[in-house]
């Protein structure tokens, strides 16, 4: 039984407020002996919920078993106790292996799934991915991957304006697979046709696509006005002015935004050189770039700053923090049921915050994974 703390609910952040956790769940009521936890002066919210994820604590979903568990249990120390692991663009037969891999162990439950980001993105609106292997999304590599995957295939990135494109969004919608608009030379147009084939999502909002114009909208403006899209932005103070940020924020509403960390290896590590799939990247002040050409590779962000950088910096209400970080991915990956907000019957994951934003603790599933320290 945590006491104490402001709860923040789906109606609403109670004051002074507690939560009961029994077993893995949470409760209605403590059960009979519960330890009384008073975390008096914190806020206690639900566990964040990661759609785009590359690595962190110096270790890659695009590694071995081991290397995934580094990364997996360096962003669940920041707060996020749902992750969807995602991959870069690679050799097919290289990214085959690590979706059968990934797919083990999102049945062991350490992840939500997997996001595959490439190949099938525009050469154009490339990023950190390497040139020569990227290809067009023809229906019938998209469907490598998703068979790959084994029912753990969550979401995919591509550029539907490519040969194929829109066969594959199509193709992904039916198999219950996220299809996300991204890295991608689209038009405004184009981008529409997308939507309207079943694409749902926005990879990161703004980066890796053409600029918001005014005789050229382009796809930010189609991905911001359609109500079935969820934005990702990348809230790090890197990848987005702050005044882009809120734009989105306040066109999509708080409904619709996830932030991502879109982090690579270095995330909850340090500066150095790392790899992002084959390619090399410098960490330098916490900022991820492509050793050749510089391009920005990923962040290394962890979401427990990027909530606090949403509340201190973006002027964000902790509620609306708390539906981008948590409740608002839960629901796009059809997890409510388990994820996402602090109520009844859900798992018992939770972050604990101090009054700077600061993570205190975290509890995955009932079982602490930051037990918090006694005043
Ligand atoms: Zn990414």
């Amino acid at each position: 039984m945590l006491t104490g703390a402001n709860v923040v609910l789906p109606t609403g952040t109670v004051r002074g407020g507690q939560v009961a956790v029994d077993g893995t769940r949470i409760a209605d009521a403590a059960p009979a002996g519960a330890e009384v936890v008073d975390v008096t002066g914190h806020w206690l919210v639900p566990g964040f919920v990661d759609i785009h994820n590359h690595g962190g604590g110096g270790a890659s979903f695009s590694g071995t078993a081991e290397q995934i568990l580094t990364a997996i249990r360096t962003h669940r120390e920041h707060g996020t106790t749902t992750l969807v692991a995602s991959t870069v663009t690679d050799e097919m037969d290289l990214l085959v292996r690590q979706a059968g891999l990934l797919s083990e162990l999102a049945e062991q439950g350490e992840i939500a799934g997997i996001h595959f980001e490439g190949p099938f993105i525009s050469p154009c609106r490339k990023g950190a991915h390497s040139e020569a292997l990227l290809r067009h999304p023809e229906p019938a590599e998209v469907r490598k991957l998703i068979d790959a995957a084994r029912g753990h295939a969550r979401m995919l990135t591509l550029a539907a304006e490519l040969p194929g494109g829109i066969d594959s969004v199509r193709l992904l919608a039916e198999h219950g697979v996220i299809a996300a608009i991204g890295h991608t030379d689209a038009t405004y147009e184009q981008t529409v046709e997308a939507i309207e084939a079943g694409a749902t999502v926005a990879t990161h909002l703004f980066n890796a696509m053409p600029a918001l114009g005014h005789r050229t909208p382009g796809p930010v403006a189609a991905l911001l006005e359609d109500e079935r899209v969820t934005v990702e932005l990348i809230n790090d103070g890197t990848h987005l002015h702050p005044a882009a940020l809120e734009l989105a924020f306040h066109h999509a509403g708080a409904d619709r935004v996830a932030f991502i960390t879109d982090a690579m290896d270095a995330a909850g590590s340090g500066d150095g050189r790392y790899l992002l799939g084959p390619l090399e990247v410098e960490v330098s002040e916490g900022v991820a770039r492509l050793v050749e050409g510089g391009s920005i590779a990923g962040s290394t962000l962890t979401l427990d700053r990027a909530f606090k950088r949403a509340v201190t910096v973006d002027g964000l209400s902790v509620e609306d923090t708390v539906k981008a970080l948590s409740a608002n991915p839960a629901r796009l990956l059809g997890l409510s049921d388990r994820v996402g907000s602090l109520e009844p019957g859900k798992d018992a994951d939770l972050v604990l915050l101090d009054a700077d934003f600061a993570v205190k603790g975290v509890m995955r599933r009932g079982a602490w994974v930051v037990a918090p320290q006694p005043a």
